[in-house]
């Protein structure tokens, strides 16, 4: 029997917030914060990992005069993470919620203070019923504070509030037998963390646009909080009602297990 679910964390990525032209799309957005509202009606909490703040800044900012690239990056995220998290706030206000922002370095999740801060925070938030928004702060992170990417984030959150599920929104269906557009190729279901599907990642992995990670990264990422016990799945954001549907139960993604 499949135990209860109370409380999982939902990333998204850049790649699935954004289409080819790369402008963040308004009823990807309205498809997440939907199924989030449907989620809180069956008293499940969500806590969203988005990227997306980089995009959002290069929409307002466009071309800037910054050479160096680091601080071009906090430059566009300073600009853009208001701008995501407003988009946000008006969505959740539509459905009659409220959301928060959190954002963190990784410095933030090292045993002691900042982590019990970050708790309490979160917790805080949740028992309010308002909808925490995690990101990066990619304004201070740099070098030994970042993570390797949002996927990471997401992660620890995880871990660090006791979550029952992690739920990776990327732009595939899933991990394939090779890359997701070769007939050949077919989507694995199921992997347990002793299973060795790491080679299958090389020829479906692409990597562009302004996110990191990828699906090596994924597919890390999926094994090492799976070993930590907490199923975690990979699944394709762009699809209707795909968190409700894993939530459900459905066969969507592929699903990581210890
Ligand atoms: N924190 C970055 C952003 O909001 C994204 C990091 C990632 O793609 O994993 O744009």
């Amino acid at each position: 029997m499949e135990d209860t679910i109370k409380r999982i964390v939902v990333k998204v990525g850049t790649n699935v917030l954004t289409n080819k032209d790369n402008r963040i799309q308004g009823p990807i957005l309205r498809e997440l914060v939907r199924q989030i509202a449907v989620l809180y009606e069956r008293d499940i909490q969500v806590i969203l990992v988005s990227s997306g703040s980089a995009i959002a800044g290069i929409e307002i900012l466009g071309d800037t005069k910054i050479k160096d690239k680091s601080q071009r990056r906090q430059v566009y995220s300073s600009v853009g993470q208001p701008r995501i998290m407003r988009r946000y706030y008006t969505l959740f206000q539509d459905f009659g919620m409220r959301c928060g922002q959190v954002l963190a370095t990784k410095r933030d999740f090292d045993p002691g203070k900042y982590r019990e801060n970050m708790i309490n925070c979160y917790e805080g938030l949740l028992s309010e019923g308002v909808i925490p928004i995690a990101n990066e702060d990619d304004t201070v992170s740099l070098t030994t504070s970042m993570f390797s990417d949002n996927d990471e984030l997401a992660s620890l959150i995880a871990e660090l509030l006791d979550a029952d599920r992690l739920i990776i929104l990327s732009d595939t269906d899933g991990l394939f037998t090779g890359h997701p557009d070769d007939e050949d190729s077919v989507k694995i279901n199921v992997v347990t963390t002793d299973q060795k599907v790491e080679h299958y990642v090389q020829s479906s992995d692409k990597k562009e646009g302004e996110g990191r990670g990828g699906m090596a990264s994924k597919l890390k990422v999926a094994k090492g909080t799976a070993r930590k016990n907490i199923p975690t799945y990979i699944a394709n954001g762009k699809k209707h009602n795909v968190i409700v549907d894993i939530i459900d139960h459905k066969q969507i993604g592929t699903k990581f297990i210890l």
